[in-house]
């Protein structure tokens, strides 16, 4: 028997397995029911040899010295930043709007009056909410903010959401930003790029410790009781009395007792092309045309050398739990009510004192793969460790 068992082998999930494989120097059951580690940072070459991310792109980028030094320890890097550019009136022209965006699709006499009353308003450097810019008395700035807001956010966000803005947090539509800079990269942040050999590598360094013993193929209900009434657990139908890491749904851990956590899904849809290259970068968002959101040429993040190239479409979706297709929970829906909604879940869960609930599902959020890790060692140092 295991007194430590790990419900799903994606980052949070397999961060905190070899912790206490490492560092405690236990022995823990890491439960996937996915034939495959990595989560949805999972990685593959596909049938023409080309490194690809099955359910969509993964940048890697962090400001916490802490999480690269840790992420380093099982990876190498292809030292990488991120472009990406927005197909808008018909240009292909840098996102996040900057001064570039700018000057590229704005007449000289409009951009460098507007450019110079952002600098000497704001400073340089610095990223401004259109929110911002709209509650300025400033006529020429509230035009850019709505000029920013209509051509790059207002339908990429429905496509995205399936929903106008406005149904959403109103933070979602609050953190679009002008950056007032020349910086044409996606992030700043101190430290990004990309595994040299993908992400499943990494996920192979972490889990292969002998103390993890690693079942895929594994819906946790398989092996895993929760009496939901009682707050007990068994596994492998003995009671079980040491630590549940559950990195998969919350409302799922409890039978959907309150009804189901809503989410966006993703359809994608990967193509070959006999060609070096068919983008100038990484990512084209197009927020005005087509169905999909964005292309990624693959082999721009990850530097593979290959006569041919894959790119993929995202094509979002509605999310069904038990339709084939559109059963992948891909992003929590920030709405106020699906907020309140999981404050239920959370409160139920203290039930259970010794289930951690962490990561994307489990905690009903967006998490980047640092800010997971983050969590997911912070849970290990407080919680597990003691
Ligand atoms: P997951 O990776 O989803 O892992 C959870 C695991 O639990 C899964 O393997 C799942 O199969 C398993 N599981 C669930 N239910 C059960 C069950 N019943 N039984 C057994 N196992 C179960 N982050 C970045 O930093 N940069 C990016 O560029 C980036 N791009 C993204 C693009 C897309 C389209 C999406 C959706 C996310 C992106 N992310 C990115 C975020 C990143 O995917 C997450 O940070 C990361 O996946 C979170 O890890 P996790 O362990 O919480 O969840």
């Amino acid at each position: 028997m295991f007194d430590y068992v790990v419900v799903g082998a994606g980052f949070a999930g397999a961060v905190i397995a070899e912790r206490i494989a490492t560092q405690l120097n236990e022995k823990v059951l890491v439960i996937e029911k996915r034939n495959h580690i990595g989560g949805n940072a999972y990685d593959y070459y596909d049938e023409n040899g080309i490194l690809v991310h099955k359910y969509g792109p993964h940048i890697f980028h962090t400001r916490s010295r802490e999480v690269w030094d840790y992420l380093s320890q099982f990876t190498d890097w292809h030292l990488y930043h991120h472009h990406v550019l927005g197909s808008i009136d018909g240009k292909k022209v840098p996102i996040p709007f900057n001064l570039n965006t700018l000057h590229e699709l704005l007449p000289e006499s409009f951009a460098r009056p507007l450019e110079e009353k952002l600098v000497s308003k704001f400073g340089y450097n610095v990223k401004v909410p259109i929110l911002k810019l709209r509650e300025t008395d400033d006529k020429d700035l509230k035009f850019l903010a709505d000029f920013v807001y209509e051509k790059v956010f207002l339908n990429y966000t429905t496509k995205q959401w399936g929903m106008k803005p406005e149904e959403l947090d109103p933070t979602v539509t609050g953190r679009v930003p002008v950056y007032i800079s020349r910086d044409n990269r996606y992030f700043q942040d101190a430290y990004q790029g990309m595994p040299k050999e993908g992400y499943t590598k990494i996920f192979e360094k972490l889990l292969s410790h002998s103390n993890i013993k690693l079942m895929l193929n594994t819906d946790y209900k398989e092996v895993i009781d929760i009496d939901v009434k009682n707050g007990k657990i068994s596994l492998f139908g003995q009671e079980f009395k040491g630590i549940l890491v559950y990195t998969g749904k919350i409302d799922e851990f409890f039978n959907y007792e309150f009804g189901d956590l809503p989410y966006r899904s993703l359809r994608f849809e990967f193509e070959n092309i006999q060609k070096e290259f068919v983008q100038p970068v990484g990512t084209i968002n197009y927020p005005n045309e087509y169905q999909f959101t964005r292309i990624t040429e693959f082999k721009h993040l990850t530097g593979q050398e290959h006569s041919s190239t894959t790119i993929v479409k995202e094509y979002p979706q509605g999310y069904e739990r038990n339709v084939k297709g559109k059963d992948i929970p891909y992003y929590p829906i920030p709405k106020k009510e699906n907020l309140e909604l999981y404050a239920r879940y959370k409160e139920r869960a203290r039930q259970f004192p010794h289930v951690f609930f962490v990561g994307r599902l489990a905690e009903y959020r967006y998490y980047d793969m640092d800010a997971v890790i983050a969590r997911a060692l912070t849970v290990f140092n407080n919680k597990i460790l003691r």
